[in-house]
């Protein structure tokens, strides 16, 4: 398959649906051919391909879900497996990982995907990104950015995840315009400049690309994450989500309204729990229907993340939709005490208490099978003082008391770290 050179993001409203339409219709002849599982969803449902003609014509197809996917991975293949050339998985925090398996065509489509991306942030050939994540361990992003911003002609420093003083020691000598990081280590970056003397605005670093953690509200505004890198750092924040099981990012632009849709590579859809689309700005659940995948095309797929969507034009001339920030993952709802709860909610509460350094949020079921939340974590001060002030702040802004555990650095180290891990553990899930 060949791209076009400009986004089809771009282009008006209507002629992307015609494409899209299109598009979808060479999916079903493609999936009713070579899909195990899609042949199967279409013969129990009496679905005729044929009459699917339309965008709205998607939900006479039932949705597929994270469950189908991990029951039934193998059936979701639709190559043989000498034409597969990687194997990516998920990380596996929801349960079993899934093995998203990927051929040629789909790293080209990849590649595609993140040039898109990093130049929808502003990336251009004179940029030198230090890249401060895995790309192995089966991590598809990793893999995508470096493919991607190749595409785009800019350098790359492969440098990896954690280690501050490796990646200040490499910043100063290499000089790299731009980070691509998971915001809460940028913070830790920027603690460490701090504490051995390194200007950090007069660095070459000028933007980050930031993944994994929330750094703005669903109104668009920076989160206290965001904030605290932006206070202390002079360099321009962009937003991106993307999952291994689409293929596919929504990144930022310059005007940080929210990760655009590349409409050439998915279709999207926002849906409620009845699986109705939700109107802009209401919450629902990012459902995507990949278009241009050969190995494990996905139709109607509920990727569990909760987001708004917004759909007027963007001011850098982009019309596709846009995706507010992860409000949270479907799964990692918190019913605590009567009130429902999200983890990005809990982290941002969390990244503001200037007496917690850093934290990891637990939640389990208690005897009676009620969501209990237990935090671990590191004070700045191990007194009954700095206590005091955590507990009264957290009753306050959740109107109830977690349970609260102290650790020591090395303590969080190991829990925020264990055995083969790709970005810091800050959620852990013991419910039944
Ligand atoms: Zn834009």
């Amino acid at each position: 398959m060949t791209y076009p050179p400009k986004s089809l993001a771009f282009q008006p409203k209507r002629e992307v649906a015609k494409i899209q339409e299109q598009k979808l219709q060479e999916l079903l002849a493609y999936l009713s051919q070579n899909s195990p599982f899609y042949k199967d969803l279409f013969a129990t449902n009496n679905i005729d391909i044929n009459r699917i003609k339309t965008l709205d014509d998607l939900r006479l197809i039932p949705t597929t879900t994270k469950e189908d996917l991990q029951k039934r991975n193998d059936d979701f293949l639709c190559v043989d497996r000498c034409e597969i050339i990687e194997y990516s998985s998920t990380s596996g925090t929801l349960g079993s990982p899934v093995t998203i398996s990927l051929t040629e065509g789909d790293l080209e489509r990849l590649a595609y995907n993140e040039y898109n991306s990093f130049t929808c942030a502003d990336g251009s050939p004179a940029d030198l990104y230090q890249l401060m994540l895995t790309l192995d361990r089966q991590f598809m992003a990793g893999m995508a950015y470096y493919s991607g911003i190749r595409k785009i002609g800019a350098g790359i420093i492969r440098l990896g995840p954690g280690v501050p003083s490796l990646q200040w020691e490499t910043i100063l000598r290499l000089k790299p315009t731009a980070i691509v990081a998971v915001p809460s280590f940028i913070l830790k970056l920027i603690q460490f400049a701090q504490e051995h003397n390194i200007d950090i605005n007069s660095s070459s670093v000028k933007k980050a690309v930031c993944i994994g953690e929330n750094i703005r509200n669903t109104d668009f505004s920076l989160n206290i994450l965001g904030k605290k890198i932006t206070e202390a750092w002079n360099i321009k924040l962009y937003s991106t989500y993307a999952s291994t099981e689409m293929q596919t990012a929504f990144t930022e632009c310059g005007e940080g309204h929210g990760g655009h849709h590349q409409p050439d590579l998915l279709i999207v859809e926002v849906l409620d729990e009845h699986n109705n689309p939700v109107t802009p700005g209401e919450s629902g659940e990012v459902t995507i229907t990949t278009l241009g995948v050969e190995g494990m095309p996905l139709l109607r797929y509920k990727t569990g993340d909760i987001c708004h969507y917004y759909d007027e034009p963007c001011a850098c001339g982009r019309a596709s939709i846009r995706l507010s920030s992860i409000v949270g993952r479907k799964k990692q709802m918190i019913k605590f005490k009567g009130t429902t709860l999200y983890p990005p909610a809990l982290f941002d509460l969390l990244n503001g208490m200037e007496e917690i350094k850093d934290f990891v949020a637990e939640v389990y079921s208690n005897e009676i099978g009620m969501d209990e939340v237990l935090l671990h974590l590191l004070p700045v001060s191990y007194t009954d003082d700095c206590d005091r002030k955590i507990r009264a702040n957290l009753q306050a802004r959740l109107r109830v008391s977690p349970h609260i555990t102290y650790l020591k650095h090395d303590e969080m180290q190991k829990l925020q770290f264990p055995e083969a891990v790709r970005k810091p553990v800050k959620f852990i899930d013991k419910r039944k």
